[in-house]
């Protein structure tokens, strides 16, 4: 997590585009090299074949014209030894014959044998029709004389016979000598055809052309027998035989070969496209994941900064009650490093001892599955040993297939809000204590006027007891006893009504923290009685009311709930002033609305005053808003939060005799 914080995502982008370059240059490098030994190596492997064939071909021309020159030097020897005979004359005509016959059959190549006289004519021949030398081409004529010359046999150059053109033969001609006594010659003659049908190997003929040329290139004879050569594969080779040379080429009927087969040729084509597909398939999948991986760079980035710039402070816990995460926040909340408190299993460092069981049973309460969706307060223990309020929202911690892994919890340090609200509550007290002083300021005139009336009466029936005991003592000379007990007696209720009116004040008056005890409509009526018959008087407004019998009491604080009272009947009987006197009748009503689960109890101010407008209506609550000319329009703003305050409501109704109805309901207290 540390080392990603600390990566910035632009930083990412330059060295990941970069690192793909550098990551790419190997594999195309070795892609491209694999292409190029995959184009050499057909190329390589037809010039090695076609070395090999060319090899081959020399080898096999060497051998034939071995296998030519092994066959002509045996049947010269053969010869050699029918002329010795015939020099020695130990070889009789018939068995010479024989001889001869045998030597034609088993040499194909051989089409006849001759033996000239010395005078050049014909002694025996294997042919029927008699010849002379001068029967023979040229060329062997000229043989026949450098043989007789040299003593030596020799070989003529081919040449066609007299009178059959399309036929070449090549003679021999072998001297025959007694000492230096000339006694003819022997003449085989051989057809160059046949040379070349009965000495060359079928396989090697069937595979090459092979053209017996004279030393001046002039074709002799030829044998096609694989088809003609295709002068890709050529040899020649000279076969030199006493008197004359020949020579043998040959040219092989194969082609040069082929690179490689079309098929081997398209596969390899298609395999290189295939790796150069997955290599650009690769290369994407590789760009998608490093977009993938730079889009969750950046997502983890913005949520760290995000997790670093809550206010709020985060906590993970596991199924156990195990710290897994907490955020910034939540550590410089309490005062303890994230390292502190990852891993730690209750109770944890933050907790303030005296709130221990309260933590404990939360904790089984959640363990057990149970959360308070709308939050809890507690109190947390800063490193310090300072305590600070805190509300926590805690939800159930769900990984990505639906299982819960933990428990998330957001906590917010209430300190300020707390102080805030103290704040509040302290103006609101002010505000209320103001608009009782208010309030008083207006009913002071009346108070004074009211205190006069008992003052009065009080001062009148103590001087009447006065004079009455003066006249008693001047007349009678004894006190009458009854009559001094009735002005007594009325001056003391005199004296105790001003003294409740006096202490309601007082008790109305007085600053003082809100308390709650269980409260009787009966007793708040007896205690705002008072104030309100003062102000009932002032506008010579009648009131009546109506206490249901065995109302259950309420828990309140009496004061706010007299106050209460006192506003809502000094609205009701200023909104009657100006009506017709029989209709200034207040009316307060007490009873129990057992309609819902909880009973209320409710307390209905009805007048039969102007009502309230339309347009009045919206704002009725709404602090300084006032239709009267003195009006400070925060009495019913203040009513509603004190009686909201106890748990209940304040609502309003037109009466419909005329007028308003203003009732507030309070949850009554169970009657035991
Ligand atoms: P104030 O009495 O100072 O004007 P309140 O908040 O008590 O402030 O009342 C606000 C307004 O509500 C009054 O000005 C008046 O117009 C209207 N109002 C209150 N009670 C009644 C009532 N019983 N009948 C008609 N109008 C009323």
């Amino acid at each position: 997590m540390d080392m990603i914080r600390r990566s910035k995502p632009t930083e990412l982008g330059v060295s990941s585009g970069k690192m793909r370059i550098s990551h790419w240059m190997p594999s195309v490098f070795l892609v491209l090299l694999f292409l190029s030994v995959l184009l050499w190596l057909p190329w390589q492997a037809q010039h090695m074949e076609a070395n090999d064939r060319q090899k081959q071909l020399i080898a096999d021309t060497l051998w034939v014209e071995q296998a030519i020159h092994f066959q002509l030097s045996r049947n010269e020897e053969n010869l050699h030894t029918i002329s010795e005979e015939i020099i020695n004359g130990s070889l009789p005509e018939k068995k010479l014959r024989d001889r001869v016959g045998t030597l034609l059959r088993s040499n194909r190549e051989l089409s006849r044998i001759v033996w000239l006289g010395a005078d050049d004519r014909q002694i025996a021949s294997t042919s029927d029709a008699a010849v002379a030398l001068t029967d023979f081409p040229g060329a062997s004529r000229l043989a026949a004389q450098r043989a007789r010359i040299l003593k030596k046999p020799q070989y003529g150059q081919p040449e066609a016979p007299l009178g059959q053109p399309g036929v070449m033969t090549l003679d021999y001609h072998l001297p025959l000598y007694a000492g230096n006594h000339y006694l003819g010659s022997l003449i085989a003659t051989y057809q160059t055809s046949g040379i070349l049908e009965e000495m060359v190997p079928w396989w090697f003929a069937q595979e090459n052309e092979i053209v017996l040329t004279d030393s001046n290139e002039n074709i002799i004879d030829k044998r096609i027998a694989g088809g003609p050569g295709r002068n890709v594969y050529t040899y020649s080779r000279v076969l030199e035989l006493p008197g004359t040379s020949l020579i043998l080429r040959t040219n092989s009927v194969k082609g040069a070969p082929k690179i490689l087969s079309n098929l081997l040729v398209i596969s390899v084509i298609v395999l290189s496209l295939g790796l150069l597909w997955s290599l650009w398939a690769l290369r994407r999948d590789i760009n998608r994941r490093l977009a993938t991986e730079e889009a969750l760079l950046q997502q983890v980035s913005f949520r760290t900064a995000m997790e670093n710039s809550l206010v709020t402070g985060l906590r993970a816990r596991d199924l156990d009650g195990r710290v897994t995460y907490v955020n910034p926040a939540f550590s410089q909340m309490v005062g303890y490093s994230p390292q502190d408190l990852v891993g730690k299993l209750p109770p944890m460092p933050y907790w303030a001892p005296e709130a221990m069981s309260e933590y404990q049973q939360r904790l089984a309460q959640r363990l057990a599955g149970n959360i308070t969706p709308q939050g809890f307060e507690t109190i947390f223990q800063r490193a310090d040993g300072t305590r600070f309020p805190v509300l926590i929202f805690e939800s159930p911690l769900v990984n990505e297939s639906g299982k819960q892994t933990g428990w998330m919890g957001s906590v917010l340090d209430i300190s300020e809000r707390k102080a805030i609200e103290e704040i509040n509550r302290q103006q609101h007290e002010k505000l209320q204590f103001s608009a009782r002083m208010a309030s008083m300021g207006e009913i002071a005139s009346t108070l004074a006027h009211e205190l006069n009336q008992p003052l009065t009466a009080i001062s009148s029936y103590t001087t009447g007891a006065l004079n009455l005991l003066k006249n008693s003592v001047a007349e009678t000379g004894g006190i009458n006893p009854e009559i001094l007990k009735t002005a007594l007696e009325k001056a003391s209720a005199q004296a105790q009504r001003a003294g409740q009116i006096i202490r309601s004040v007082h008790a109305f008056v007085k600053q003082r923290e809100p308390s709650r005890e269980p409260v009787t409509v009966q007793e708040l009526l007896d205690s705002a009685m008072p104030l309100v018959e003062l102000q009932a008087q002032q506008f010579s407004v009648v009131t009546h009311y109506s206490i249901a019998a065995d109302l259950p009491a309420v828990l309140a604080d009496r004061t706010l709930l007299e106050q209460v009272l006192l506003n809502l009947t000094r609205n009701a009987i200023e909104a009657m002033q100006d009506c017709a006197p029989e209709r200034r009748v207040l009316r307060i009503v007490a009873a129990l609305d057992s309609t819902i689960p909880v009973p209320h109890v409710t307390v209905s101010v009805i007048d039969q005053g102007h009502g309230i407008p339309r347009e009045v209506v919206e704002r009725l609550f709404s602090p300084f808003f006032s239709t009267k000319a003195e009006g400070m329009g925060m009495g019913l703003n203040i009513c509603r939060t004190a009686v909201e305050f106890h748990g209940g409501a304040l609502t309003h109704a037109d009466n419909p005799g005329g007028g308003a109805v203003f009732r507030f309901s309070l949850p009554a207290l169970p009657k035991d």
